[in-house]
């Protein structure tokens, strides 16, 4: 595995390999890598010739009070379990060189970035489309992976990529969880032993709202409600920031179910903020 940290570097040698007609999966990252990202990384090594995993914590998504001091960094653990899937190139780029002194573009993407999450976290989405521009014009991939555990994030890059002109497809790839549910997240680390308990009652209270769905309940109301009483149920649990049942493209707000609707939610648990999504289907 190589490891790179110059754009001009990476950018130079992925279009080698694509005027040799090799196709190159691309695994953008902030690192800490646990079984959600490797599943991204195994993915694309198996649709594609060559692998480029990326590892950034990008300075842009964050907000002033959030967590980029504290995000976990841990780049030698990380290299090591993308180097045994046999990832080609590990890029590293040094925040100088993302975001010069002179840095003044960013990427907006309308509508989709303001719902859900973008309501409790102005200019994340922004942050989020911006230096995925630029890593997908560093990279020219043929296929993007991102997670559905993210999943405005994957409408928000979805709709830029069809915006923009992108030349490559945006794979999502399906939510890896513990064994009582919870979504695997680099954040999961900042929760203490009851909360990391707790911390299941997102899952849990998501999975009751889909399974009344499965049983004919239609009303995008009372479903949302149902989450909630499970949440509010958690004592941990000391904000509710969403729970929502919304159309799979637009990120509206749904009032009868009537077709495959996504059922979100985001809360906090003491300082740690957790997002979990189920698609469900009627
Ligand atoms: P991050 O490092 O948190 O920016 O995540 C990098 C990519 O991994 C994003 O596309 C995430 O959606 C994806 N990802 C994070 N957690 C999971 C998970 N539990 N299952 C699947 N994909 C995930």
């Amino acid at each position: 595995m190589e490891i790179i940290r110059i754009p001009r570097i990476v950018q130079d040698t992925c279009k080698k390999y694509r005027m040799k007609g090799r196709s190159v999966g691309f695994v953008p990252t902030m690192g800490a890598l646990h079984e959600g990202h490797l599943s991204l990384i195994r993915r694309s090594r198996m649709e594609n010739d060559i692998t480029v995993v990326s590892i950034f914590v990008n300075p842009l998504q964050f907000g002033p009070s959030e967590d980029l001091a504290r995000y976990p960094r841990d780049v030698e653990s990380d290299s090591n379990k993308i180097s045994a899937l046999e990832t080609d190139i590990l890029f590293l780029p040094d925040d100088a060189l993302m975001y010069s002194p002179a840095f003044s573009t960013s990427v907006e993407v309308a509508g989709v970035s303001e719902k859900l999450c973008g309501r409790f976290r102005p200019g994340h989405f922004r942050g989020v489309a911006t230096v995925v521009a630029k890593l997908f014009n560093i990279v020219s991939p043929t296929r993007a992976y991102f997670g559905q555990k993210d999943y405005q994030q994957t409408v928000v890059i979805r709709r830029m990529v069809k915006d923009l002109n992108f030349d490559l497809e945006v794979v999502i790839c399906p939510t890896i969880r513990e064994h009582d549910g919870l979504a695997i997240s680099s954040r999961n680390t900042y929760l203490g032993p009851e909360e990391r308990i707790a911390a299941a009652a997102i899952h849990r209270s998501l999975s009751r709202g889909a399974g009344a769905v499965l049983q004919g309940e239609r009303s995008a109301g009372r479903i949302r409600e149902m989450v909630e009483e499970g949440l509010a149920a958690e004592k941990l649990i000391n904000r509710i920031d969403y729970v929502a049942a919304v159309d799979l493209a637009t990120l509206d707000d749904v009032e009868e179910i009537g077709r495959e609707i996504v059922l979100a939610a985001a809360v906090r648990i003491g300082k740690t903020r957790l997002i979990d999504n189920l698609l469900v289907n009627v």
